[in-house]
């Protein structure tokens, strides 16, 4: 939930009482800064200590920061885990921050007290009037806009200023296109072959999203996949993605590309639902799971719960194929071989680029590969954008690979058209190398 909605209803109140303030201080007096605390481990006290507990952590902090203004009525309640303080006669930023400093003192020595269990975890965003704001009611806005900001910081607070606002007026806008383009549908997939280094046959697609926005153009997943997960709306993404790739399995099927692999984040994999709702899906299309393979960070894996690992069990009983994605970046430890049903591990393009003449390189792909044999898995290589990359990797015995070498994602009319021409010819041994990709 977002701060902004948690202050709407106390929004009233503190703006009569900046008024009063800004009405009552003399002009030479310096700034009226107003601070928005969030106390972010209320809910962790409440869980301790239950609901009395809580309220009284919350009134020992409230108590312990009257000290702070001139007079306690500078400080006000917000609803549940808000307060707001107001602080006449700050002469500039860098007194703010001396104050923003004595903030925090103040409510480390108050969590000391009442919740020692607990942990300080607190935000503080804070704005200055007139320097940042023309009323009270902007000025309350921009200290709740510098809260967020301070939600990313490493410090626990932020000072408003104007480059924020613009920063993140911007993001929220591309949040709001964002929820209006899962809801339109705006998302096309693109699929990028993967082709067999040892027949040249084509072995599968990778299904990549694409968002074709209206005014910016082509909009790539690294920019918008981290701000679905960020905002919540990565589950519903991902039922588009399910949705569009099952629809168009029967065309894929029809050029004979028996295998499909869909990306997952780490984010859908700590759903419990999530197995359930590609089996639905799979389901309605009548598409058999064997066809589906689900490509999962090495870092997601590393990272995920006990609802992650169960959910790959799942898809994994259910029929469809696991691939362990960036294979390499990770640092997987061995075990992790034994206790995640994986049936492919995908090489990370990282250790593709230049192979044929980084030893380094080729020494770890040998690894991965051999590792890879050991556990029966399937070995792909991505990133392949040369000649001499993918005539290095059928040297090494790599299995399957996928790169601009072969094809770019396209989109299924233009996949048509490739798997029309892709005459499966593999680059020889010992042939020319241009280092170009074609
Ligand atoms: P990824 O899963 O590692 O996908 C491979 C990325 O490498 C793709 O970028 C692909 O277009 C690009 N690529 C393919 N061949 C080459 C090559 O030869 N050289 C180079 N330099 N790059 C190559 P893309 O499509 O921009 O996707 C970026 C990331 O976004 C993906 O990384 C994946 O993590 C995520 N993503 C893409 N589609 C989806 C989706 O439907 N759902 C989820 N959750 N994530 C997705
Ligand atoms: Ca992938
Ligand atoms: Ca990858």
């Amino acid at each position: 939930m977002s701060a902004v909605s948690d202050l709407a209803d106390l929004r009233q109140g503190t703006i009569a009482v900046l008024e009063r303030i800004i009405a009552a201080q003399p002009p030479q007096a310096g700034r009226l800064a107003c601070a928005v605390i969030h106390l972010r481990n209320i809910r962790k006290v409440r869980g301790l200590l239950g609901d009395q507990g809580a309220a009284a952590y919350r009134r020992a902090v409230r108590l312990q920061l009257e000290a702070i203004p001139p007079d306690p009525s500078l400080v006000i309640d917000g609803n549940d885990d808000h307060i707001i303080l107001m602080l006449p006669g700050v002469m500039n930023a860098g007194h703010a921050e001396l104050v923003a400093q004595k903030i925090e003192r103040v409510l480390r020595q108050a969590n000391d007290v009442d919740a020692q269990q607990a942990g300080t975890e607190f935000t503080l965003g804070m704005a200055l009037f007139p320097d940042h704001a023309e009323d009270p009611a902007q000025l309350l806005a921009r200290a709740e806009l510098a809260l967020v900001a301070a939600d990313g910081a490493d410090t626990h607070w932020a000072l408003f200023d104007h480059g924020l606002f613009n920063e993140l007026s911007h993001s929220w806008q591309f949040d709001r296109e964002l929820r209006e383009a899962i809801q339109n549908n705006s998302f096309t997939m693109y699929y990028q072959p993967q082709v067999g280094l040892r027949d040249g046959r084509l072995h599968g697609v990778e299904a990549l999203i694409r968002w074709e926005h209206p005014e910016r153009g082509m909009i790539q997943p690294s920019l918008f996949i981290p701000l679905a997960e960020r905002t919540g709306l990565i589950s519903r993404l991902t039922d588009g993605v399910l949705r569009q790739v099952m629809q168009d399995v029967k065309a894929l099927q029809a050029m004979a590309i028996p295998s499909i692999s869909i990306n997952l984040s780490a984010m859908d994999l700590e759903d419990p639902e999530l197995a359930t709702r590609v089996s639905h899906q799979l389901a309605i299309w009548a598409v058999p799971s064997r066809a589906i393979t689900f490509e999962i960070t090495e870092s997601a894996l590393l990272e995920g719960s006990e609802t992650t690992r169960r959910q790959l069990e799942q898809l994994h009983e259910m029929g469809c194929g696991l691939s362990i994605d960036d294979f390499g970046t990770g640092y997987s430890s061995l075990a992790n071989f034994r206790t995640i049903p994986a049936s492919e591990i995908k090489i990370d393009g990282s250790f593709i680029a230049d192979l044929a003449n980084d030893q380094v390189n080729r020494d770890i792909v040998a690894i991965a590969l051999e590792l890879g044999r050991r556990f029966g898995l399937k070995t792909v290589a991505e990133g392949v954008e040369t000649e001499s990359s993918a005539r290095a990797l059928i040297e090494l015995g790599c299995e399957i690979g996928q790169g601009y070498y072969f094809a770019r994602p396209l989109r299924l009319s233009h996949l048509l058209e490739w798997r029309e021409t892709w005459s499966g010819r593999l680059p020889d041994s010992g042939g020319q190398d241009t280092g170009e990709s074609p």
